[in-house]
Order: C-alpha cells, then structure tokens, then sequence
C-alpha cells in the first residue's frame, strides 16, 4: 500500500531538526511520496534541497503564501520568480500561493502576488496547489481565466455550492487529519469523489483532538486520514489509498516508487 502526504511544510521553523524523524515515520508509514510547500524564498530554497537530498521522496511546490506577502521585502517576489524558473527541473508544482480573507486590509497585494504565481504557474505548465480561507468562492470564480494545468484546493471546507463547481472545473480537493472529527470536512469528503481527493498533513500544523494530542504532525498520521475516508466511502483501506495514489500520480505527474 502506498500512501500520499500532497500538502506539508518541510521547511517550516518547527520542523527543524526533525527532518530525518519524519522521513523515517513516512517510510515505515508507507508514505510514498510528500509534497511540500513552500511559503517564501527562504523555504522555496531549503525545498529545494529537500528534493536533492530525498529524491523520489520529497517534491517540491514553491511560491510565495498569502500570509507572507505583508512581509515581503523589496525585490523578494522578483527573486522568487526568478529563482523558480531557474529550478524548473525540481519544480513539481507552484504552492502554496492564495488568498486569506483575514488579510483584507492587504488584499490588492495579495492579489498581485497570486497573479504573479498563477501567470508563473501557466508559464512553467505545472499544477497549483491554493490556499482559499474565506476566499473560495472569489477563487474558483477566477481561475478559469487562467491557463491553469491543474488545480488542487486545499483544506477546502465551504461553501458547498464552491465545492460543486471546482469539481465540474476537474479541480482536486486535499484533506487531513480533520476528517477523522470535523463534521464540516466529513461532508466535504462525502461529496468529493474519490477520483478527485488526496491526502495532506498541512504539518508542522497540530491537531488537538484524538488521536493526535497536539504532538508533533507526521507523515504516518496519514493512515488515520485514509482509514477516515475509507469509513466514509464505506470502502476498504487498501482500495481507498490505490486510488489516492493514483490521482496522486495523475494530478503531478510523478511516478510513485
Ligand atoms: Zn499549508
């Protein structure tokens, strides 16, 4: 059985000093394959070096995230930019980049830089992976003027009518451990077909609720996400992550080894 982790931040502060116990917890999880994500030019590169030093492993979505664009400094989005390109090879998809609507006093800079990412996204002809928090509907209203490869929502949690129409737009929907006790995320889940979902940590963020306890997020808390789905699909395990790792397969265009 092979397993998927499709959002993470590898290079997040809290996971400093904790990268080979979390590639251990995914290989003995069977966790094939961790996409992270990166949230300026300081993560964009540290992912980067990731991928070189786990290849087949660990693959790299880079982009500047909303809640960074208030922080930028003077050329940052201009170095990325540029910096991404450069790295194309190890590009395996443009994210996390978003909107958050808890940032409205800075949305035409949000904006801009989302463009930015989107206009880079279609140049490079890689995946997106977004962040949408209150924005989703603004979001999937946008996107199709843009020449998008594909397109992965993540965490998406409402409105309902936003979620019908990405997945009439083929977009793909990614959740984690909140499945096992989010009611609101249960419903997403139900109403997703499972061609169109995949798996996520969103670590280092921490789950309070049984049976994470706040510990540290892992690559293995995966199995809890796919047994979730499985329950509510009212499908077998096995069956649930075959076809996660194919859409997997599909969505990036990465062979799982
Ligand atoms: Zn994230």
């Amino acid at each position: 059985m092979k397993l998927v982790d499709a959002h993470v931040h590898l290079s997040d502060a809290e996971y400093a000093g904790h990268i080979e116990e979390l590639i251990a917890d995914a290989k003995t999880a069977n966790v094939s394959a961790l996409i992270t994500n990166s949230m300026d030019l300081k993560t964009c590169q540290n992912d980067v070096k990731l991928t070189q030093q786990y290849p087949n492993l660990v693959y790299a979505a880079l982009g500047i995230h909303p809640w960074n664009v208030n922080v930028l400094k003077e050329g940052e989005l201009e170095k990325t930019v540029s910096f991404i390109k450069e790295q194309r090879s190890l590009v395996t998809a443009i994210g996390e980049i978003g909107l958050d609507y808890k940032y409205e006093t800075i949305w035409e800079k949000q904006m801009m830089v989302f463009d930015r990412m989107l206009h880079l996204a279609e140049e490079l002809g890689v995946p997106v992976i977004i962040h949408s928090r209150g924005t989703t509907d603004k979001i999937v209203e946008m996107l199709p003027s843009y020449r998008l490869k594909r397109v992965l929502l993540h965490w998406f949690s409402h409105p309902m009518s936003a979620l019908l129409k990405a997945i009439e737009n083929d977009y793909y929907i990614t959740e984690g451990p909140p499945v096992t006790y989010s009611k609101g995320i249960r419903d997403v889940v139900e109403n997703t077909p499972l061609t169109h979902l995949l798996t996520e940590t969103d670590g280092p963020v921490a789950y309070w609720k049984q049976p994470f306890n706040g510990q540290l997020t892992k690559p293995s808390f995966i199995q809890n996400v796919v047994a979730a789905i499985a329950e509510l699909k009212k499908m077998q395990i096995e069956e649930v992550a075959q076809q996660i790792a194919s859409n997997f397969e599909v969505f990036f265009g990465v062979k799982l080894t």
